[in-house]
Formats: C-alpha cells, structure tokens, sequence
C-alpha cells in the first residue's frame, strides 16, 4: 500500500505536544479560501517552479523524459502541461527552483524515517501527527501506521477536517491518541462559502469521536470577514464536548502566496488579517479550555 505525502516536517512544534515528526498527506475534499498549503488539495503529484531562484543551469533540461524544461535564449522555460509529475528535475536543480510534491511512498518506507526522532519525543511529550490535506482519504494506510508507531510506543495525533465518513475514523480510532481537529464553521452556508463543501459531517463526527471517548484538540482559523463570526456559535457547540482538550484559535495568515504562484494554481487568498485584539477577543471565549 502506497500514499502520496508532500512534506515530512521534523521538530515541528505546532501540531500537537511536544516535539514531532509531522506527515502531510496529498488530497482533500475541502477548498478553503485561505488554504496555506495549496500543494495538499489535489491528490495528484505537482511540481513546484519558483522562478525568482532559477540559475539557468539546463540540468533540469537533461533528466526530463518529456522535455518540459527548456533553455530558450538563455532563459529556462517550463511548461506545466507536459509534466507527468516523475520529480526527476527536482533532483538535479542546482538553484532549488523546483520542488515535487506527492512522492508515493510505503509504510515501511515511512515508520524508520519517523522513528529516528523517537528520543526527541520521548524527552518533549511529542510524537507523530498525521496531517495534510486530508491525511484521513488515505485510512487504511493511515491506519497501517497508526499502529506501526504505537506498537513502537510513539504518541500518535491526526490532524483532520473531518470531512470524512465514519469508517475513516473508525479505521484509524484504535491507534490514535487525539485528533487535532479544524473547526472553520457553526454555520452551514459560511461553511460552504468558506470550503465549498457542507459542515453537517463535520459536526457529526467531531460529536462521534467526543463520544467515542477520545481526546480531541480543536483548531479554529480566524480569518476576518469569512468566519469571524462563527467563534461565539463554535464555543456553544463546543462546550458540551467532554473529551475536549484544548481550544487553539489560529490567526490567519497570507505568507502562502509565492506558493500558489509556483504551482500555477489560483489564488483567492484573503486580503485582511485579523488583528492581535481580535485573537484575543476570540480566545476568550474558550478560557476554560
Ligand atoms: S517532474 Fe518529471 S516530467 Fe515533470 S518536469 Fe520534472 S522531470 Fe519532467
Ligand atoms: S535545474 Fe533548476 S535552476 Fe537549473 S534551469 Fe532547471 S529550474 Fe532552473
């Protein structure tokens, strides 16, 4: 069994206690307009062209099998419709202009890479976090992991949207110690507009997990003007969750943008950024989490 990850992000700090070793999977059901990593949308493989440091040294030119790369009056020339995503020019870029996203890759291939810093997260209280786009579209393989690591005895986290069935969580349930969860909408119409998709198993299956007696950590992004006012209705749903660990209100942010322009994907970044009093306004309305 294979699964397309994009990034393998070490010492990460943010994405549940202690020191991690963070996996991001290809692929999500959700569009959200202020998504930051563009890259884990599509469930196919990309390739990333960042212009500003391309040197012009043509070693791209000699490895591609379908000639998309070409040296045209000095200048190198990519195009992005001959690419079959093999990410044999990333290799060789001597600038680090390129960069694939969505190497397929094995569990076994995955458990050692995630284990050499099983001191770290021994000595910090950290782990292994599953995330994404949605590393739950790839349950079984998730689950193959989940249970890889804990019977290494690493603390496992899943980082979702929720926007996935009930057998998904199911699958990965056994072997999970919390799922970080994003909560972006009460409201469902904010929610689509916001996603492009319904909030209605999302809720669902936050309350089911809650149910099931497992930890969860909710992440709420502040973004203004899209889901700034759902903060107050998400604290009312929230507060009968009994398993429910923390509450993190996450300030939105547009350093994203380069990285749609280096995938050729279209950009509906938000403009506005929330403020500090704003976060903390927001915060409060979860201080006894
Ligand atoms: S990823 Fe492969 S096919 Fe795509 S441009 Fe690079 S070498 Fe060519
Ligand atoms: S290998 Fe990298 S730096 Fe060299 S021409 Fe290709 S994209 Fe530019």
């Amino acid at each position: 069994m294979k699964a397309r990850i994009f990034e393998i992000k070490r010492f990460a700090v943010h994405d549940g206690d202690g020191i991690r070793t963070t996996v991001f999977f290809k692929g999500c059901h959700l569009k959200c307009v202020w998504c930051h990593n563009p890259e884990g949308i599509p469930s196919t493989p990309q390739l990333a062209y960042y212009k500003n440091k391309c040197i012009g040294c043509g070693e791209c030119v000699t490895v591609c099998p379908q000639n998309a790369h070409r040296i045209e009056n000095g200048m190198h020339v990519f195009e992005r419709e001959k690419c079959i995503g093999c990410g044999k020019c990333t290799d060789v870029c001597l600038g680090d202009a390129l960069i694939f996203y969505g190497r397929e890759m094995t569990v076994s291939e995955l458990l050692p890479l995630l284990l050499e810093d099983k001191e770290f997260y021994e000595n910090s209280g950290g782990g292994v976090t599953l995330s994404g786009g949605e590393c739950l579209m790839h349950a079984d393989f998730c689950a193959e992991l989940l249970k890889e690591l804990k019977a290494n005895g690493v603390h496992t986290a899943v980082d979702t949207c929720g926007f996935v069935s009930k057998a998904a969580i199911d699958k990965v349930m056994p072997y999970t110690d919390i799922f970080l969860y994003d909560l972006k909408s009460f409201d469902e119409d904010i929610h689509i507009k916001c996603t492009g998709q319904s909030n209605k198993i999302i809720l669902e299956n936050l309350k089911y997990i809650d149910d099931c007696g497992k930890k969860t950590e909710i992440r709420i992004p502040y973004v203004p003007g899209f889901n700034s006012g759902e903060i107050e209705k998400i604290a009312k749903f929230t507060k009968d969750l009994e398993h429910l660990t923390l509450v993190r209100v996450l300030p939105y942010h547009n350093y994203a943008g380069s990285k749609y322009e280096s995938l050729e994907m279209e950009n509906n970044l938000p403009k506005q950024l929330p403020t500090d009093e704003e976060i903390r306004i927001a915060e409060m309305h979860f201080a006894d989490r």
